[in-house]
Parts: structure tokens; C-alpha cells; sequence
């Protein structure tokens, strides 16, 4: 049988549930997250929260108990509410973690199966091949080529070989070890060469191998020493970045502003602890302490979103650069196309075959013979299978391997040459042979041909890639059967054939494209295929500049001046090697460009940590490309990348609506907090009480209400933003300070008037709060959108908007009407006229923006 066949049908997958129920997961250790009473001890150190405390303290120091336990309630409210929000948040991170756990490729029931790698169990058959995470200690069954980094727990760099064990000899069955607990191979001690164990968390950097699972969870020896590879990481992006300085400048503003207050009350009213409570209920009105919360929350929901959309967020980062990438370059095969071939088209001895439902002329059959007996055993590679089906359905007889052949050497692809060889021996022949195959232009060099049979084959080649199809050159050899060639260009090969496949559109690609050029993003193509197949599928799914493709060799000889504007044109890359999209990504960047890049092999890496966002492949992409990159396409499929960039776009348009209204709303608090005391006012308006009521809206509007909000109609038609520019920009500013200032004129005016018109204290508060509180729901509505009208956006789907602006009216109206609740917030009962003429002022006080919104679309 052949080097790398299955030795065994592996596990039944009823088994394998029993020995998951059984043993556990195969997860180092508890992913759960930050637990219920963590988040609650964080809230603790909320200065929202440490406010109210101390104006609770002061309050009681005062003689008011009453009020004390007041600010005692809307402590634990609060807290409630920050805790939920939070809980939120974590709940999305950690749907993340579980989605983003490494995947095995196991043997169950006779077939392949790709799983979680947490529910790999003891006795499972591991498939490895390059660029995977090993998920459990195992041992090496069979192997070709396996070589395996195991620096995570040696220290040694120095990728070791793997050789397998003979299985029946030295592996006591699973069943035996079942119940005894595991004990440790002998021997089986992370490094050394030539060893049969392979363990978990190490990398496989070369070659293919079976390998049967003898450890899980923490008996493996990375469970033993406790180091783990972590996932997503919860590093400052860089509007977290912006953010924090902003709010830093903002805090020393506001805690400069309260030291004003509490120095100016005490020295003119003489009343030092009323001046300390001023000042305290001003910290608490202006304290910007929602900002890094609110972004927390827009992040790690976006990241949520992109998940069910099937894109898996691994660095945070990506959430907020997705909406202003501008390039997006992606491989061909797989992401573009469905990397499902079938084997549509044969060529050889001057004669083309389509294939259909006539049976395969018999000169083709070693063409298509010879294709099998150059792939892998099992091939998982979808052009091999291709090449098997046909095989099995044309020729039906077993391959040679069956016959008293064996592999006894194989020669992979490699950067330098992009065909791969089997070399097979039979003790009866007195000759071996080897098959190959591999790109044509590859295989025509393999064979030396003379120049005018390469110029005719050309022809051919032209024709078939001209029609999208992927196409492989086909040639054989007939060494003398005790040589052992180190090179596939020591072999005299003789042409057989060419095999065109037909890998067909994803279908909601051309659409995806489309979208993706309306919004200004440009869509290039990188492929390590042909230049005519590359153009040919190119021109199919609508990239409206592919006249022309530049392959990988022209791209070396090009100087660094001439890539950078050869980049700006082209649209499609052909016979690229993944160590060249390195270059390509440094080109565009260098410029100005916001490069997508995707990748899914071990070379990618390089790249797709290079480009702002790198994105790997769920489906096919190896560990390596996975945990370089910062976005997973689980489904492989470029229409869920344009989704994303559309998510994108709409999580940074809805941030900035939030912090707009949150600044904005602010403004008025300030000036009811600031003015009595610089005037002197009488009473204070607002106390504290007031500001936590307050609070209650402002928090889960800025966020919640805000991140639902439904994307701008324009967000896909408009170009992607300038990376440079800020979240809080000029036109956030200029929005939020005119809502703010003239929201704050019109209830200080409402406030004077009261007081002019000799009405007491309180009933100048209750105007003047509902007031405010009836112009913070409009603002909500005004900021919904910058674009559209309030009217125009209550089509729009919110259930938050609705669950905060119902839940302030009720609360109003409970703090109006209830009489225990007035006394507690200070108020005295309104007139009915009161109560009108706060609407009519709140509501005129946002209006105008409405008007002015709508004079700015007519312009
Ligand atoms: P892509 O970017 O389209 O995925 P690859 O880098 O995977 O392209 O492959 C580049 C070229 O290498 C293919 O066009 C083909 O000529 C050759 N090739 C790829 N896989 C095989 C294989 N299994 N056997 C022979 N040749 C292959
Ligand atoms: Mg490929």
C-alpha cells in the first residue's frame, strides 16, 4: 500500500462521544472569559460609580439620609446596568473564542472529518499536513516529509523530522489504555529527530502524516507545562488610542472645572461641603467616562455582527480599518472561485477530448493514469480528486499502486518549480517511472521540449485557459529502478498531456465585485494560476480592468519605482508565489492604500500580517495563516469580505453618531451645573439624583441605541474614508456643539424665566429637567442619522431607540406624578401648562436640526 494511506478506519463517532464525555474536551483550560463577579469588581472602579458613593457619603455626613439611600439605589442600578452591558460584550467575545478554537482534520467513521479541535479524543487518527496547529499529542503513523516546529516547547527553532512507528508493535490498542490513565510513551520527549510523536500546540512546517491521538487537554505535555497560544487578543486599537487621549484631555478639563466650582461656592456662600457637593455633582454631569465603554461595546458587537456573517474577527483593530479599506486583494481559487474542479477538458497526442457523457476514448487513458499516479494517495487537493473521479469512472482498474508498485519517493511543489513528482518502483520491473505534473509552462521545461512542440502545446494551453480553465501539463519518466534522483529535473521526462479543470464561480461573487467597485474599492486579483486562466475568471466576475495580467516573473524584474505605479493599474497577478504578495502589499501601502489581503498558506503569513488586514480562510486556510491574520472568512467566500467591509463602514458611521450625541448631550448638563454657581444663582438645578437619572438614558443610548442603528443608504456607494481622519472630526464637533449649545441655551432661558416669573424652586427644576430630558430623547432621534430626517429614519428598525425613549417617558412621568418620587428629586407638581410648554421647548430646541438637515439635502 501506499506511504501515507490510512492504516485504520479510525474512531466510530459514537466512540468518540463516549471518550469526549468521558475524558473532557481537549481545551487547555477554562476559555470562559471574565466571570460574572469580575466584571461586577470592575464596575467598582467605574468613577461614575466612586462618585456616587462619595456623594452618598457626603449626603449622610449632611444629615440626609434620605438622600443617601437614594444615590445607594442608583449605585446598584447602575451597576446593574453596566454589568448587563458588559455581559454582553463578553458573551459576543466569547462566541469568538469558540468559534476561533484550532479545527482537526480526524478520521471518523471511515471518512475525513474536519472538526473543533477541542473534541479530538484520545485514539482519534489525526491528518497533519503543512501549516497545522498539531491539536493533542499523538503518534506518528505514517509520514512523508513531516517535519514539525516544536520551538513552543523546546526553545529550538529548528523544525525536527518525523518518522512513523510501526502502530501494531509499540501502541498498546486505546481500548487497553482506557481507564489507567495515561502514561507517556517512552521516548516521547518533545524534540530529537526521527521521533514518532508529534505534540499539541506544535507546527507542522513540511510534509503530510497520519498520526493517532494519545494525549487530550492538559495531559498533553503543553497542558503539563501550561503554555497556551491565546486567541483574541485585547490590545488598544487605534480609536481605543484617540479615545483615551481624548478623554484624558477632556477629564483634566472637566476636573479642573470642578475644583473652579467647588472654590468659587465656597467662597461665596460660605458653605464649603455644599461646594464640595457641587462640585462632585459636576464631575459626575461631565466626567466623560462613557466614551471607552461605548467603543468597547461598538467593537466587540461589531466583531459579533462580522460573525454572523461568517467572519471571524481575531484582532479587534480589524472592526474599525474594515470600513476604510481601499484595495482588496484575494487569491483566485477557493475565495473567488469555488475550488471545486471538475476535469472538463483532456489533451493529448494532438487531440482535444471534452468530457461528457461519452465514454473517455482509450488514448487518453494514460494521460489521465499517469495524472493519478502523480498525486498524493487520498488526495485532499481538489484537482487530484478531480483526476481520481475520472479515473475511477473511465478506466475503473486499480491505479498501478496496486498492483506491485509502491511510491518510494516524492517530490513536492516547490517556489522554484510548480510541478510535483512521484518516483514508483515494482520488484518485478527492472524499471521504475515517475510521474509528474504541474503548471505547463513547468512541465514543458521537466521535458526539455524543442521549441516548436512547445509553441504548438502553447496553442493549446492558450485555448483551454482562455476559457477559465486551470490547467496541469502531464509527463512521465523511466529511470532505471535503482536510481534515486534528488531533483525532478534529473529525470528525462517525456510529455503526456494536458488536464484542463473547470472551477467554477462562487455565485455571489460578480454581484460582491460589483458592490465592492461602487464603493470606491479596487479588487485585485492574485493567483499562482495561469495568466490567461486568472484573466478569463477575472473577466467572468466582473473585474472591469482585467485586460492585462503581470505574473510573478516580471514582477522580480521590476524596480521599486515602477511597482508602485504598476500597482495602481493593474488589477490581476498571475504565477505569483506567496513570498511576492509581500511585495505587492508593500507597494500598495507605500501608496496610501488600505490593503485587504487574503491568504491561506504557510508562506502567506509574511503578508497578511504586513497588510492592514490580513484575512485567512476558515475552510482551507492552514493554522499558520490563520493565526497571522486578523479577520477569518469562515466560509472562504468573498461576498462575506464586502459584507464585512459594509459592516465596517456602518460600525464607524454609528460610533460617530454615538459619541456626537453623548458629547452633545453633555453641553446643556454642564451649563445647568455651571451657570447657578458662577451667577449665583439661588438653588442648584440639577443634583445629583438628577445626574444619575440622567445617566440611566445617556448610557445605553449612546451605546446600544447607536450601534444597532441601520446603515446610511450612501454607506456602499460613497469612497472609503481617509484612514487619517479622526473619529471625533471636524463634522462631529461642529454637530455636537451647535445641538448642544442651543439645547443648553433654551433650558438655562426656561429656568431663568421661571425664577423671573417668581415661581418657587421647585417648580422651576421640574420645568427645566423635563425640559431637558424631553431634548435629550430628540436628540437621540436628531442624531440617528446626519443625513436623513427624524421622520425619515423612524422607518428604520431600533427596538433599543424605542425601549430607552418609552422608558424615559415612563420614568418621567413616574418622577412627575408620584409623589414620594417629587419630593425625592426635589420637584413640585406642574401645571399641565408647565408641562406643555417643556415639551414645546425641548422638542424646538432639537427641531432646528432637523430643518437644517433637510436644507442641506435640498441643497
Ligand atoms: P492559486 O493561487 O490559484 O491557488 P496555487 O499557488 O495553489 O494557485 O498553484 C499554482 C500552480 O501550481 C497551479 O496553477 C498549478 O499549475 C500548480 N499546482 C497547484 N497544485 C498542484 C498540484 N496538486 N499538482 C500539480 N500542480 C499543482
Ligand atoms: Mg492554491
Amino acid at each position: 500500500m501506499d506511504a501515507i494511506a490510512l492504516p485504520a478506519p479510525g474512531l466510530s463517532s459514537e466512540e468518540a462521544a463516549r471518550r469526549l464525555q468521558r475524558f473532557g474536551a481537549n481545551e487547555l483550560r477554562g476559555t470562559s472569559g471574565r466571570s460574572f463577579w469580575h466584571l461586577a469588581f470592575e464596575v467598582l472602579r467605574e468613577p461614575m460609580f466612586l462618585l456616587l458613593l462619595a456623594c452618598g457619603l457626603l449626603y449622610w455626613f449632611l444629615g440626609d439620609r434620605q438622600e443617601a439611600l437614594i444615590l445607594l439605589g442608583f449605585v446598584f442600578l447602575i451597576m446593574a446596568i453596566t454589568i448587563t452591558q458588559d455581559w454582553k460584550t463578553e458573551r459576543a467575545l466569547s462566541a469568538l473564542r469558540d468559534l476561533s478554537s484550532p479545527r482537526a482534520l480526524v478520521v471518523r467513521d471511515g471518512v475525513q472529518r474536519r472538526i473543533a479541535g477541542r473534541e479530538v479524543v484520545e485514539g482519534d487518527l489525526l491528518i497533519l499536513s503543512e501549516g497545522d496547529r498539531v491539536p493533542a499529542d499523538a503518534r506518528v503513523v505514517t509520514a512523508s516529509h513531516l517535519a514539525v516546529d516544536e520551538s513552543l516547547l523546546t526553545g529550538e527553532s529548528v523544525p525536527v523530522r518525523k518518522l512513523p512507528a510501526d502502530e501494531q508493535v509499540s501502541t498498546p490498542s486505546p481500548l487497553e489504555k482506557m481507564g489507567t490513565g495515561h502514561t507517556p510513551p517512552t521516548g516521547a520527549r518533545p524534540g530529537g529527530e526521527d521521533l514518532p510523536f508529534v505534540f499539541a500546540s506544535t507546527l507542522v512546517v513540511q510534509g503530510q502524516g497520519v498520526a493517532r491521538v494519545t494525549a487530550t487537554g492538559v495531559r498533553t505535555e503543553v497542558g503539563k507545562i501550561g503554555a497556551a497560544l491565546k486567541s483574541i487578543s485585547p490590545e488598544s486599537t487605534p480609536l481605543q488610542k484617540e479615545t483615551h487621549s481624548l478623554v484624558g484631555r477632556l477629564a483634566i478639563g472637566a476636573l479642573a472645572l470642578c475644583a473652579a466650582v467647588i472654590v468659587t461656592y465656597g467662597l461665596t456662600r460660605g458653605d464649603w461641603l455644599g461646594g464640595l457637593l457641587a462640585g462632585l455633582t459636576l464631575a459626575m454631569a461631565i466626567l466623560p467616562n462613557e466614551f471607552p465603554m461605548v467603543l468597547v461595546i461598538f467593537l466587540s458587537l461589531g466583531a459579533w455582527r462580522l460573525s454572523k456573517k461568517r467572519v471571524l474577527t481575531r484582532r479587534m483593530a480589524a472592526v474599525e480599518t474594515l470600513g476604510a479599506a481601499t484595495v482588496l486583494c484575494v487569491d483566485k481559487t477557493g475565495t473567488l472561485t469555488q475550488n471545486r474542479m471538475v476535469l472538463q477538458t483532456v489533451f493529448c497526442e494532438q487531440q482535444t477530448h471534452r468530457l461528457g457523457a461519452d465514454p473517455l476514448p482509450a488514448a487518453f487513458h494514460p494521460l489521465i493514469d499517469f495524472g493519478l499516479l502523480a498525486s498524493q494517495p487520498n488526495p485532499v487537493d481538489p484537482m487530484e480528486q478531480a483526476v481520481e473521479r475520472v479515473h475511477r469512472s473511465a478506466i475503473g482498474m486499480p491505479a498501478r499502486s496496486c498492483l506491485g508498485w509502491t511510491r518510494v519517493h516524492e517530490y513536492p511543489l516547490s517556489r522554484g518549480l510548480q510541478a510535483m513528482s512521484n518516483l514508483w518502483f515494482s520488484p518485478e520491473s527492472p524499471r521504475a517511472f515517475a510521474a509528474a505534473k504541474g503548471a505547463p509552462e513547468a512541465v514543458f521545461d521537466l521535458c526539455h521540449l524543442p521549441e516548436p512542440e512547445r509553441q504548438r502545446l502553447t496553442t493549446v494551453l492558450d485555448s483551454l485557459s482562455a476559457e477559465g480553465l486551470r490547467v496541469l501539463g502531464v509527463a512521465v519518466a523511466e529511470p532505471p529502478a535503482d536510481t534515486r534522483p534528488t531533483h525532478q529535473h534529473d529525470f528525462d521526462f517525456r510529455f503526456v498531456g494536458l488536464l484542463g479543470f473547470l472551477d467554477p464561480v462562487r455565485p455571489g461573487v460578480p454581484a460582491a465585485v460589483a458592490d465592492a467597485q461602487r464603493a470606491g474599492l479596487r479588487v485585485v486579483m492574485i493567483t499562482g494560476d495561469h495568466p490567461g486562466t486568472a484573466i478569463s475568471v477575472a473577466r467572468a466576475i466582473g473585474i472591469a480592468q482585467a485586460d492585462d495580467a503581470v505574473t510573478g516573473p516580471e514582477l522580480e524584474r521590476l524596480s521599486e519605482q515602477d511597482l508602485l505605479s504598476l500597482v495602481r493599474k493593474v488589477h490581476v497577478f498571475a504565477r505569483v508565489v506567496p513570498e511576492q504578495k509581500l511585495r505587492l502589499v508593500q507597494a500598495l501601502k507605500a501608496n496610501g492604500e488600505v490593503v485587504v489581503m487574503t491568504g491561506d498558506g504557510v508562506n502567506d503569513a509574511p503578508a497578511l500580517k504586513a497588510a492592514h488586514i490580513g484575512i485567512a480562510m476558515g475552510e482551507r486556510g492552514t493554522d499558520v495563516a490563520r493565526e497571522a491574520a486578523d479577520l477569518v472568512l469562515l466560509d472562504d467566500d468573498f461576498s462575506s469580505l464586502v459584507a464585512g467591509v459594509r459592516l465596517g463602514r456602518r460600525v464607524f458611521d454609528n460610533l460617530k453618531k454615538g459619541m456626537a450625541y453623548i458629547l452633545a448631550v453633555h453641553i446643556p448638563i454642564a451649563g445647568l451645573t455651571l451657570v447657578p454657581v458662577a451667577l449665583k444663582w439661588p438653588p442648584l438645578i440639577l443634583l445629583p439624583v438628577h445626574i444619575a437619572f440622567l445617566h440611566l438614558i445617556i448610557d445605553p443610548a449612546g451605546s446600544v441605541v447607536f450601534e444597532a442603528e441601520e446603515e446610511e443608504a450612501d454607506v456602499m456607494s460613497r469612497p472609503p474614508r481617509n484612514p487619517q481622519e479622526p473619529l471625533f472630526g471636524r463634522d462631529l464637533w461642529k454637530n455636537c456643539l451647535l445641538q448642544g449649545v442651543v439645547v443648553m441655551a433654551v433650558v438655562l432661558a426656561l429656568y431663568a424665566i421661571a425664577l423671573h416669573r417668581g415661581q418657587p424652586d421647585n417648580d422651576a427644576r421640574a420645568i427645566t429637567f423635563t425640559a431637558l430630558i424631553v431634548a435629550n430623547v430628540g436628540l437621540i432621534f436628531a442624531n440617528r442619522s446626519w443625513a436623513r430626517t427624524a421622520l425619515g429614519t423612524l422607518g428604520s428598525q431600533n427596538a433599543a431607540l424605542w425601549w430607552v425613549t418609552f422608558g424615559s417617558a415612563g420614568f418621567l412621568a413616574l418622577v412627575l406624578w408620584v409623589p414620594f418620587l417629587r419630593t425625592m428629586f426635589h420637584f413640585s407638581k406642574l401645571h399641565p401648562v408647565d408641562i406643555a410648554l417643556c415639551l414645546l421647548a425641548g422638542t424646538a430646541s432639537v427641531v432646528w436640526f432637523e430643518a437644517l438637515k433637510w436644507w442641506r439635502a435640498r441643497r
